[in-house]
């Protein structure tokens, strides 16, 4: 009997598909007889439409920046524009291969090289390298950096890094897991470095300082400058987690303020989507004596184009493999293009507004530990909140009203801490309604504490065990469920 597509296998037979050429092996062969699986894996057996289906409703149980107001203070949760994601996804940036000869990717190698430029700019510091892969990545390869250059001189009896209470919580980790021993220096009764706890512990012992600037309670060291030239003076370099930069591009550099090192969140400050752990990126800025130094491969530019130069023998090496995540720095190669230097200075202006909006209207609800102009950021304090409602009950309140809560219980230095921060892309109306909600939850502290003690009663999810869920991770299929799990 003939069929509707006899004529498809007849056409096909007749070579218009090619005869697969490649010769067929034995996976045994192949992969040598202990790695071959004996039983087929026991995957779940579906239809595409209970595939869409799943993936569609998890998809909406999900919050982010394209849903609403995302105010988690140090993660400059902005809304990302959608252009970057086009450019990200033009075929000549997104199938580029990492093994590519570099002839046939000079265009990539030309954005990298650019976008290190832009970035040398906005830090004022000597060189960029493009290779780290988060801020605390940055940070490690800074950390790195600060070593090589103390053995180049010998002074390996520098061994011990300053770090300020109110640094980010990645600083200690990344100087720390660099083999560097860390020292505390407490901070001011306004909020910023103690300059004669700091000036108590420079001595000979001492690699340098790492500085979150502005600092996680959003804010800036007014005397940085006296704080980079006492760590100078006594033979020390200075690191700057720029993570923060959302609340000064633009208008300050690094590089003038003396810092060594700088690295940017390329993800926050130049917007790529980074819920959920990434992909980043953390580029390094450091001042001339550090360049050679640098993670190898450079980018350079010749007569004739780009190349990868892999010859500084100084070098702490490559830390990560190729040039780090380069879809993450076509993005924030297209979010600088798009903006310019007038549109830089307008994010980091309307930054500090919008947290300065905050923070006045709800530092009458919420008591504010450290009061005083803010940059991108800012810290309330749920203690002293009626009926023995903590932070933590106004966090997964937040939640009930549909709005994704902020950082709570960080910074350390205030007790039940919400540090709050707006970004730029949040309008009037939005930052209205959220300290709307702030407000109305106060006021259920008061009249309807249950309710906090009860939430979140709206989400999928009531309150979670953090604890057992960071201990016991279930990060595979459930297949021990039996039958009923994969059916
Ligand atoms: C987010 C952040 C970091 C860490 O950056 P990751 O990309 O998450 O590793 C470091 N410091 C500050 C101040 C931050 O806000």
């Amino acid at each position: 009997m003939r069929t509707l597509f006899d004529h498809v296998s007849r056409d096909a037979a007749d070579g218009v598909f090619p005869v697969c050429d490649v010769p067929s092996r034995k996976a045994d062969d192949v992969l040598g007889a202990g790695l071959v699986r004996a039983q087929a894996p026991r995957i779940p057996n579906l239809s595409e439409g209970d595939v869409a289906r799943h993936y569609t409703q998890l998809s909406k149980l999900n919050y982010g920046v394209d849903d609403g107001i995302y105010p988690l203070g140090s993660c400059t949760m902005k809304y990302n524009p959608k252009l970057n994601e086009d450019v990200a996804r033009l075929p000549g940036f997104a199938n580029v291969h990492p093994r590519a000869d570099e002839a046939l990717v000079q265009g990539s190698l030309g954005l990298l090289y650019d976008l290190s430029q832009l970035l040398r700019g906005i830090s004022g510091l000597a060189a960029v390298t493009l290779q780290p892969v988060a801020g605390a990545h940055g940070e490690l390869a800074g950390m790195f950096l600060f070593k090589r250059y103390f053995e180049e001189r010998g002074e390996t009896g520098r061994t011990r890094v300053l770090l300020p209470d109110s640094a980010h919580g990645t600083n200690p980790a990344s100087a720390a897991v660099a083999g560097f021993s860390v020292t505390e220096i407490r901070s001011n009764d306004r909020g910023t470095v103690d300059l004669d706890a700091l000036r108590t512990e420079l001595d000979s012992t001492v690699a340098g300082i790492m500085l979150t600037v502005p600092n996680t309670l959003g804010i800036f060291e007014e005397s940085i400058l006296e704080v980079t030239r006492a760590v100078h003076d006594a033979g020390g370099l200075c690191y700057f987690d720029g993570a923060n930069l959302n609340s000064f591009v633009g208008r300050a550099r690094p590089g003038d303020m003396g810092a060594d090192i700088f690295h940017f969140n390329l993800h926050k400050t130049l917007s790529t989507p980074h819920g959920g752990g990434g992909p980043g990126a953390g580029a390094v800025a450091v001042s001339r004596p550090l360049v050679e130094y640098l993670p190898v491969p450079w980018i350079e530019k010749t007569g004739s184009g780009y190349r990868l130069d892999w010859d500084h023998p100084k070098s702490i090496g490559s830390v990560h493999a190729f040039y780090g995540n380069f879809l993450v720095a076509v993005r924030a190669y297209a979010y600088l293009l798009q903006l310019g230097d007038s549109g830089l200075r307008a994010v980091s202006e309307n930054a500090v507004l919008n947290a300065n909006y905050l923070q006045e209207r709800l530092k009458t609800t919420y008591p504010l530990p450290y009061d005083r102009l803010c940059k991108h950021e800012f810290v309330l304090s749920g203690e002293g909140l009626p009926n023995g409602v903590s932070t933590l009950d106004v966090a997964k309140r937040l939640i009930d009203y549909g709005v994704h809560p902020p950082t709570v219980y960080f910074p350390l230095i205030v007790h039940e801490a919400l540090m709050i921060e707006p970004t730029e892309t949040e309008g009037r109306e939005s930052l209205d309604r959220f300290a709307e909600i702030m407000e109305a939850i106060a006021k259920e502290a008061r009249e309807h504490p249950e309710l906090l003690h009860d939430a979140p009663v709206n989400a999928p999810v009531r309150r979670l065990d953090q604890t057992h869920a960071a201990r016991h991770p279930v990060l595979s299929y459930p297949f021990d469920k039996g039958e009923s799990a994969a059916a």
